[in-house]
């Protein structure tokens, strides 16, 4: 079942990671690129979000970065965005962080 995420990490095809995350791609990319930096830590939402997290929030950004950098997108452009509960659109309740890059990207967004 090559579109399960846990397939996905089992077999290794992760576009990144470190002792904090995980970087895959997106399954439904909406920009030529479009990766999700993901905790190994389950935390649910944004809301969840402890000090002692403060660490792993600049890491995941570092990895959004440096994932723009390795692709060519940090200069021309590139998205970071959480989603956060219902009317913001998240589906899956275990922290992601959305990069997107390849197209312009409109503001505000939906
Ligand atoms: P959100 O809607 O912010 O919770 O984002 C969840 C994201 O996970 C969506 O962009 C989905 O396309 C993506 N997604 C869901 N299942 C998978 C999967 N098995 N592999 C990769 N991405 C996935
Ligand atoms: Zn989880």
């Amino acid at each position: 079942m090559p579109e399960c995420l846990f397939c996905k990490i089992v077999n290794g095809e992760m576009l990144a990671e470190d002792e904090d995350v995980i970087v895959i791609a997106d399954i439904d990319p909406k920009a030529p690129l479009h990766a999700l930096v993901i905790p190994r830590r389950h935390i649910a939402t944004l809301n969840d979000l402890s000090a002692a997290d403060d660490r792993l929030i600049g890491a995941m950004h570092r990895a959004a970065a440096r994932l723009a950098r390795e692709k060519g997108y940090a200069d021309r452009g590139f998205r970071t965005l959480f989603n956060t509960n219902g009317e913001a659109g998240q589906t899956v309740f275990h922290l992601h962080l959305h990069v997107l890059a390849g197209r312009p990207l409109t503001w505000p967004p939906g």
